[in-house]
């Protein structure tokens, strides 16, 4: 069926063979080509598979979208399109002039041949030039807001969207999913963060790269999604539900197939983000520091701001072989369904001030407008799951119970045990003791029925 296909929302002559792939094909990478003789019973096998998968999942995810203040809010991902220039391109290269990239109102999506490529690293954002993105307003609520999306951006209305609720009994082991190895240096002194008027955005040069997935990712930017002061939820991702106070997205570009991910965004698999779910622990995460400190130089719309360079990689939880994969899309318009989604299965832990600077820091307004608006609440609603596979790269086992609920399982099933034995016990005990009271009774009654049946005759 259609509906198997990958990407089907988008024109993309280039990649219709792996658009017909299924999606485990597509998700797990390359290892299988396209040629082989055991690929079509290969492929038949996992179509049945996806069938099977899918018979439940799609509820769910229709049943964990609500109407609560929770949903309406969120996702910022990638802004890719109208924000390129800021959010693709912030990089270390002398200023050269950047084509507004602004696909046309409504229009039909810009192919990838007719999109101005953007010079890969793209210019360092100058205090003149502002960090806005050109093309059609959009925001998470009101009449620019989420529902809306789709009406100037086609591809917001597509079946493999971002973010999503993983609900994770579901999500099917693949053992052959190998841990995300990032790899390379900066080689920049800085870096430059901006206020794109969506989210705080830190451009990462392309030596920064990522292995472990189906081919070469170089890095292009990252960027945060979070809530409101006093409000538990800001991430985009959901765990079984669960909503965390924020989240990070570090994207990527396929760097073997394209120039910068401005052009890959619009392929199938032209890009790759990496999802960590943010929580609040005890205390302040000091590689997270390097970013949010430097959030007050940036306050406003269009501000940009250098900061010096880190090991990006320490913003990232300890096990990078422990995650969630799936093909979904940028969670902000364009909303292109070109990414291959890994989202870490541990959050990272930052202080309760550190979200609170990142909740109220920053406004999506320009200096220069009368009224401020606080820049909160940047996440989108879930996204039905659709036909779609989402992968672990671990057992589901370790996750369904832990040691204590092992314990406690095994006390509790005891327990029942004893009890219905004695209930069992009680009653029979009580059963025999009414048993031989009747027979008393029946004795003492017949005996005395004996008793007048010899009485008075006439
Ligand atoms: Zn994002």
């Amino acid at each position: 069926p259609s509906s198997l296909r990958y990407f089907p929302e988008q024109r993309e002559p280039e990649t219709n063979a792996s658009a017909a792939l299924p999606a485990k094909l597509l998700l797990s990478g390359i290892k299988k080509t396209h040629k082989n003789n055991n690929k079509k019973r290969t492929i038949t096998k996992k179509r049945e598979k996806v069938q099977l998968c899918r018979v439940n999942p799609a509820p769910s995810q229709n049943a964990g979208r609500g109407s609560g203040p929770e949903e309406s809010p969120v996702a910022a991902l990638h802004a890719p399109v109208a924000t390129e220039t800021l959010e693709f391109g912030v990089g270390d290269s002398p200023v050269t002039p950047q084509p507004p990239l602004v696909p046309a109102e409504a229009g039909p999506l810009p192919q990838g041949p007719s999109f101005p490529p953007l010079p890969e690293p793209a210019a360092r954002s100058s205090p003149s030039e502002p960090a806005l993105p050109a093309g059609p307003h959009w925001a998470y609520e009101g009449p620019h807001g989420q529902q809306h999306w789709p009406e100037g951006h086609p591809a917001c209305g597509g079946r493999a969207q971002s973010p999503i609720d993983i609900r994770t009994q579901w999500a099917q082991p693949d053992p052959s999913l190998p841990p995300i190895r990032p790899v390379g240096q900066p080689g920049t002194p800085a870096f430059t963060l901006s206020n794109n008027g969506h989210t705080a955005v830190l451009a990462l040069p392309p030596s920064l790269r990522l292995q472990g997935l189906p081919r070469s990712f170089a890095a292009a930017q990252l960027h945060f999604h979070w809530g409101r002061p006093g409000h538990a939820g800001g991430a985009e991702h959901l765990l079984d539900g669960h909503r965390a106070p924020a989240e990070m997205h570090v994207v990527h570009y396929d760097a073997e197939r394209y120039t910068n991910a401005s052009e890959a965004q619009h392929h199938a698999g032209g890009l790759a983000v990496l999802g960590v779910l943010l929580e609040v622990g005890a205390d302040p995460h000091p590689t997270y520091d390097n970013i949010l400190s430097h959030l007050g130089s940036i306050r406003y719309a269009g501000q940009t701001t250098a900061i010096p360079s880190f090991s990006v990689q320490d913003l990232l939880p300890p096990r990078l072989d422990l995650y969630y994969r799936y093909n979904g899309s940028l969670t902000t318009p364009p909303c292109f369904q070109s990414v291959l989604w890994t989202l870490f299965q541990q959050p990272v832990r930052i202080s309760l001030a550190q979200l609170e600077q990142l909740q109220g820091t920053l406004y999506t307004t320009t200096a220069a407008e009368p009224e401020p608006q606080r820049l909160v609440d940047n996440f989108r609603v879930p996204q039905e799951l659709n036909q779609r596979l989402v992968l672990s790269s671990f057992p589901r086992g370790p996750e369904g119970y832990s040691t204590g609920e092992v314990i406690a399982i095994i006390f509790g099933t005891i327990s029942s045990c004893l009890g219905l034995f004695l209930a069992i016990h009680f009653v029979a005990k009580r059963m025999r003791a009414r048993r031989a009271q009747d027979q008393d009774v029946v004795f003492k009654a017949s005996s005395h029925r004996t008793h007048s049946d010899d009485g008075p005759r006439p």
